[in-house]
Parts: C-alpha cells; sequence; structure tokens
C-alpha cells in the first residue's frame, strides 16, 4: 500500500508535473480544465502520489469516485480476473453474468420496496438522459422540471438541465426545449428566511406546473443533495413535498444520486435520509469504483415502457466495469463504508466546524456524511466570496491537501475524501484546510 501521509519534496507543481504541463499545453484545447496540475503516478487509500513524489491528501476522490480508494483490493482483483478472460462483447450483442448481478443489486438497495429493473449505461450524463428517455416513454409526455443550481452532466439534454451558464452551458446552446427549472429549497440563500423555505418553494413548483400543464410533464429529476451547485442540502421536508406533487400529477420522480450515491452521505443512498422512493434512482461515479459505469433503477412499469432494443450503448455496462461495481459492493458492505461515511462527517464536523464557525467569511458548513462543504461570503453578508474559496483551496493544494470548489457563485469548498482514508490522515489535510481559513480571514 502507497505510504499513508502528506509529504511535499517539491514545490507544487513540481518541475516532472510543469514538463508535462506543457507537453498537455501543447495538444489538448484549454476548454479541459484541471483543477490541480500535478501529473499522478499512483494513488491509494487516501493519498495521490504525483511524477514529483509529492503525496497530497485526497479530499476530492476524482469528484466521489474513488470512494473505496483508488486501487481497492476488491476492485483490481475482480478486474485483473476479468481482464483475462475479455474486455467486451457489447451487453446488446451477446450477455454476461456481471451485467445482471449488477442489476440486481441495484434492484435489492436502491430506496424503495417496489419490483425494480436496471439498465447500465457509461457516464452519468447518459444515464440522466435515459432517464428523461424511459419516463417520456411511459408517460408520452415530453416535458422535464429540474431545480435551480441543478447539474446533471454535459451532454446536450443533461447541459439543458444543468443550471450553471459559465464555464458549462456559455456558448454551447440551442438546448432542448421543455426543460423547466423550479426554485430550490436553498436554506441558506431563500430570500424570505431558511424557515420558509420548503413551504415557497414547493408553492413556487406547483405555480409552475401549474404554468406549463402538469400533464405535458414527463419527470421531475432533483439530486437530493445538490453536487457541483454547492453540496446544498434542501431544507427539511422539500425532498418529500416534490414527490408528492410529482405523483399527485403522475410525473416521474427521478433522484440523480449519481454525486451522492453508494455510502457517500452515509447512507447507501442520500435519497433514504428523506424516506423518498423515487421512480427512477440514477447512479454512476462512485458505482464503478473508478470505472466508468452508470445505472437508472427504477419501478419495473416505467422501465419496462422503451421498446425492445431501444435503449443502451456500445460500452454501456463494459463487463470491466461491471466487474469493478460487484467489487464496490463487497467493499463497502465487507468495511462498513457507509458507517465509514458517517464518521468522516462526525469528524469533519468537530475539525472545521468551530473555526467555521469563528471565521466571518465561512458563513455555513453543509453536507452529510462524507459529502460536507464550507460556502464563503463576505464577512456581514451573503455576498459570495469565489476569491476567498479559491484562496483557501489554492492554500491547500501548495500545502499538499487535494480540495474541490463547487456553487454555482464558485464561493464553496468541497470535501469528498475516499471512505477508507485513514483517521489521521483525514486530521491532518482538515488541519491544513482549518489553517487556510484562519489565515484568510
Ligand atoms: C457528475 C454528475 C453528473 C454527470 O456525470 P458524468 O459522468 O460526468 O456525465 C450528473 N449528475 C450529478 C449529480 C453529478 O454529480
Amino acid at each position: 500500500m502507497t505510504e499513508q501521509r502528506r509529504k511535499l519534496v517539491s514545490e507544487v507543481p513540481g518541475p516532472r508535473s510543469r514538463t508535462l504541463q506543457a507537453y498537455r499545453e501543447q495538444h489538448l484545447p484549454p476548454g479541459l480544465g484541471s483543477t490541480l496540475p500535478v501529473f499522478v503516478e499512483r494513488a491509494d487509500g487516501g493519498v495521490l502520489v504525483d511524477v514529483d513524489g509529492n503525496h497530497f491528501v485526497d479530499l476530492a476522490s476524482g469528484i466521489a469516485v474513488t470512494s473505496v480508494g483508488a486501487r481497492a483490493p476488491e476492485v483490481v482483483e475482480r478486474v485483473r480476473d476479468q481482464l483475462d478472460r475479455f474486455t467486451h462483447t457489447c451487453f446488446l450483442v451477446t450477455e454476461y453474468e456481471s451485467y445482471v448481478e449488477v442489476a440486481a443489486w441495484l434492484n435489492e438497495h436502491t430506496p424503495g420496496a417496489h419490483p425494480k429493473t436496471t439498465a447500465l449505461f457509461s457516464t452519468g450524463a447518459e444515464a440522466v438522459e435515459n432517464a428523461v428517455k424511459i419516463a417520456r416513454a411511459a408517460t408520452g409526455r415530453p416535458g422535464v422540471v429540474v431545480f435551480e443550481h441543478a447539474f446533471h452532466g454535459r451532454s446536450l439534454l443533461a447541459l439543458a438541465m444543468t443550471a450553471k451558464d459559465v464555464p458549462y452551458k456559455a456558448g454551447f446552446g440551442p438546448f432542448a426545449e421543455q426543460v423547466y427549472r423550479a426554485p430550490l429549497a436553498y436554506p441558506l440563500r431563500w430570500p424570505t428566511g431558511a424557515e420558509n423555505a420548503t413551504a415557497e418553494a414547493l408553492s413556487a413548483l406547483e405555480e409552475l406546473l401549474a404554468g406549463v400543464g402538469p400533464e405535458t410533464v414527463a419527470a421531475v429529476v432533483i439530486e437530493p443533495i445538490q453536487g457541483e451547485g454547492g453540496f446544498v442540502v434542501p431544507s427539511a421536508g422539500f425532498l418529500a413535498g416534490v414527490q408528492e406533487i410529482a405523483r399527485r400529477h403522475g410525473i416521474v420522480f427521478v433522484a440523480d444520486e449519481i454525486q451522492t450515491g453508494i455510502a457517500r452521505t452515509g447512507r447507501l443512498f442520500a435519497s433514504e435520509y428523506d424516506a423518498l422512493e423515487p421512480d427512477l434512482v440514477v447512479t454512476a461515479k462512485a458505482l464503478g469504483g473508478g470505472l466508468p459505469l452508470a445505472a437508472v433503477t427504477g419501478r419495473s412499469d416505467i422501465m419496462a415502457a422503451p421498446r425492445p432494443g431501444s435503449i443502451g450503448g456500445t460500452y454501456a455496462g463494459s463487463p470491466l466495469a461491471c466487474a469493478a461495481a460487484l467489487g464496490v459492493f463487497e467493499a463497502v458492505a465487507k468495511r462498513d463504508l457507509v458507517g465509514a461515511a458517517q464518521r468522516i462527517g462526525a469528524t469533519i464536523r468537530d475539525v472545521v466546524g468551530p473555526v467555521a464557525d469563528a471565521a466571518p467569511h465561512a458563513v455555513e458548513l453543509r453536507g452529510r456524511g462524507a459529502m460536507m462543504a464550507v460556502e464563503f461570503a463576505v464577512p456581514g453578508s451573503l455576498e459570495p466570496a469565489a476569491e476567498v474559496a479559491a484562496r483557501i483551496s489554492a492554500h491547500c493544494h501548495r500545502e499538499g491537501v487535494l480540495t474541490l470548489l463547487c456553487g454555482t457563485y464558485g464561493n464553496v469548498v468541497r470535501l469528498l475524501p475516499p471512505l477508507v482514508i485513514d483517521d489521521d490522515l483525514l486530521r491532518e489535510g482538515l488541519g491544513v484546510l482549518t489553517q487556510a481559513i484562519e489565515e484568510y480571514a
């Protein structure tokens, strides 16, 4: 196992990373961003090692993907075994058992006791688009309702559903029609106060539906905790209210659990916190343990709507990715990663909470389990302070801790450590973060 400690042997980025960065700039377009321009040589547990030999504390997990670590033995062994047997058949051509096993696990473990089936895909955006296709086929309706600050991916229908203009959408339109955006009950930023957020946001949703005609809406799609939008936990009762409204109008209720799913939030699925029973659940990111895998799981009758041959894809449910997912399921159970996510969340609250409380520019520490974030604002106001978040994150990077930003206003530092991170290493990484928060007060 890679040595689990923070260690800097050069400046960040180091000389070898800088050379590779120049190589990259020669051959890659600038539209591909990178949070931290270091090139990784290996990664394991809670550590990323770059080509200069620097060890970074990983508080990102490749955006909530490597929850079981970047080379969990359960994943590596199964993928290696699969590589020795075959790499690909295309499930639409000839089948293999692991695809069905992944589907069976998701059918059993996603929220709701109703009969379910699952279709596999390769990326989150692709799965979101398929959830919409399935909902349209099931209802015969075109419309899609999404929320402020939502992120659902970068393909064109998914982009229509994503909220943030720069950098995701600007210049890439026109977008799909009949995608409607409702207010999200964002407690910190609800104009009339957090205590009114649920009731007012739900009546705004009702109004929007009345305006477009609820009988024209196929799906309501929502992240139980928003990811790119700022790790926003909607105010209590909002998610259940949205589900109830969707039900009442015969609209398919879709939970986008791509970032929140598979133990990340201290439950297997974040929908469990609100006792939701989504008609469709979309998963990706941590599902494949680092290999590209996504899924739509849902009510068997809804899932049965698309006619035979109408969904799927060349690589969708790749045998390598299915082998990896089975390793993820094993690791989640064997290592109690749901419990680990709860402990990580408690540690973050312990270590970062008091510092965030005392810092005038830190307006909120929020999230669930190992999906936590700090939002920054100009002291004494809610005016987003993207500059402060960027400086704090850059400080962490220089000191060997990989943090990510998020939020519609770019003013949120988010923490997504691998669920297998050592407690000491986590505390060390958080210590660097709290030092940065204090320094930029
Ligand atoms: C990452 C993400 C997506 C898009 O997934 P990709 O695999 O990047 O296409 C969609 N929804 C949510 C909530 C996400 O976090």
